[in-house]
């Protein structure tokens, strides 16, 4: 999956992965992955609403992020002045408790992204087509330190059924890809067909949102 992929779904506003609410798996599950105010590290985050949610609960929250529109969008929906400064060659937009890094996530090192107590992952690690994904995970695993808990959200669908994104992300691939460098619990697996239309119209047939707690060993 290119950056000009990415890029341009935001150009063109083909942003179906946008949740206009906080993610339900998050709000039930963060308080057992991290329960107290942290340094949340949200990879591929879009603009989404969960970071508000985030930093509602008293963490600091950064995120990295490819599209320009996507982090504009980020403040101006909510409210917020950014200051803008280059760290080449990403761009860090900061205001109050939010950081959003403009730039790749293959790039990112522990010097742009500093201390990192939790990870939140939902529509990320499925954004990204199966030969990137052990690129992903090696790179997250080099950015976060021992005992980083993470909450992971993944879609398992039958993939012959539909093209990603969001691509499949069954329990036994999230064990090939996570276990060598993460303790890996599968808190649950909610089966949202009903509700995800778009899915369905695609000929899904089986459909669930299953939610993991991840521990950096
Ligand atoms: N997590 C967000 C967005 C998920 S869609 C949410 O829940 O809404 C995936 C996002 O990752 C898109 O916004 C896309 O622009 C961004 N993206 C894809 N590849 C990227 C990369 N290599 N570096 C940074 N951002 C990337």
């Amino acid at each position: 999956m290119e950056l000009d992929f990415w890029n341009q779904r935001w150009i063109n506003n083909e942003i179906g992965f946008h949740q206009n609410r906080v993610n339900v798996h998050l709000e039930r599950n963060w308080a057992r992955v991290c329960d107290s105010p942290a340094r949340v590290f949200v990879p591929l985050c879009g603009k989404t609403g969960d970071m508000v949610w985030l930093a509602n609960q008293g963490s600091d929250v950064i995120g990295v992020e490819i599209s320009p529109i996507a982090v504009q969008a980020f403040f101006d929906e909510n409210g917020l002045k950014p200051t803008v400064t280059d760290e080449a060659p990403f761009k860090r937009w900061q205001a109050g408790k939010y950081s959003l890094l403009e730039g790749d996530f293959f790039q990112l090192s522990t010097r742009h992204l500093g201390q990192i107590n939790a990870v939140y992952d939902r529509a990320s690690l499925v954004a990204l087509p199966p030969a990137m994904r052990q690129n992903y995970v090696r790179h997250l695993a080099k950015l976060l330190p021992s005992e980083t808990a993470c909450l992971l959200v993944a879609f398992d669908y039958p993939q012959s059924e539909m093209d990603g994104p969001p691509f499949s992300v069954p329990p036994a691939t999230v064990a090939d890809l996570f276990s060598h460098e993460f303790n890996i619990k599968l808190l649950y697996q909610d089966d949202v067909l009903n509700e995800n239309g778009k899915f369905r119209e695609r000929g899904v047939t089986r459909l669930t949102e299953d939610a993991y707690h991840l521990v950096r060993k």
